[in-house]
């Protein structure tokens, strides 16, 4: 058999070469890489849970009406997405203080903020992803003053269903990182929610305990990777298929 082609790899995913035109596989490896990957590991299952939440997370979002490059699960690592031109920036939304943010402005981890912000970093690795004022982005072309009010736009109706499906299974949604990408149609060009949604990119505290149940738990030697997003998971109804059902069997009257 023919190997398929491999169209790009970076830390967490690979892309392959899709069946239809204008399609891509996306595959989700086991490696967790953190601080621009000076901290590296692979932790069992990460890509499966991972391949999974996206899923979850982006059929939710093309349900509501805010597209994205989901199109279906493939197997347990891998899903069918459509194939875009990423735009170079990393949109952060952020509701309460952490991380970066909590450290560059000397607020306390867990400070609820005003309202949400929105904040972007140029990805560029080998910088470091700086942070970026809109000016920039435009000065260089990265996206034109429109192409910003939509992706202001699409982000706030993500973190909008994101903080809501979250707080309904008791998580705070603290903060998270999207990418979003350019897909032609005919004469027009539209912007859509792409790369992946997971706990890799978003912060996530048990809203009860405080507990984090996201990718600083690697960042910060915290416990188990895996068992926080298997929690995510299992709150969100949202099983690796190898996982025994552990539901008690209903009686049929
Ligand atoms: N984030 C990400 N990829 C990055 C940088 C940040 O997914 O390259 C996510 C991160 O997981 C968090 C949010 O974006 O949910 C804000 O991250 P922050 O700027 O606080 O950076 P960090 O403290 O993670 O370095």
């Amino acid at each position: 058999m023919a190997r398929r082609k491999k169209i790009y790899e970076g830390k967490a995913k690979i892309l392959y070469e899709g069946p239809e035109p204008g399609t891509l596989v996306q595959y989700f490896k086991d490696d967790a890489t953190a601080f621009n990957a000076e901290k590296k590991a692979t932790v069992d299952g990460k890509g499966v849970l991972n391949n999974r939440l996206s899923e979850f997370f982006m059929t939710g979002l093309n349900m509501i009406g805010v597209p994205t490059h989901f199109i279906r699960r493939i197997n347990m690592r891998e899903q069918l997405i459509r194939s875009v031109e990423i735009i170079p920036l990393e949109v952060i939304v952020r509701n309460v203080a952490a991380g970066s943010m909590a450290k560059r402005l000397g607020l306390e981890e867990g400070t609820q903020l005003p309202r949400p912000i929105i904040e972007f970093s140029y990805k560029d690795d080998a910088l470091g992803d700086p942070l970026v004022p809109e000016e920039y982005i435009i000065a260089f072309g990265w996206a034109s003053q429109q192409d910003m009010d939509d992706i202001v736009a699409l982000a706030l109706r993500v973190n909008d269903y994101l903080s809501g499906v979250m707080y309904g299974v008791g998580i705070r949604l603290v903060d998270f990182k999207i990418e979003i990408g350019r897909v032609y149609e005919g004469d027009f060009m539209r912007l859509i929610v792409a790369d992946e949604i997971s706990p890799d990119s978003c912060r996530l505290w048990d809203i009860a305990t405080g507990q984090k149940l996201d990718k600083d738990v690697f960042r910060r030697d915290l416990g188990s990777l895996t068992d926080a997003y298997t929690e995510v998971a299992r709150r969100l109804g949202v099983m690796p298929a190898n996982t025994p059902n552990t539901s008690k069997p209903t009686l049929i009257n």
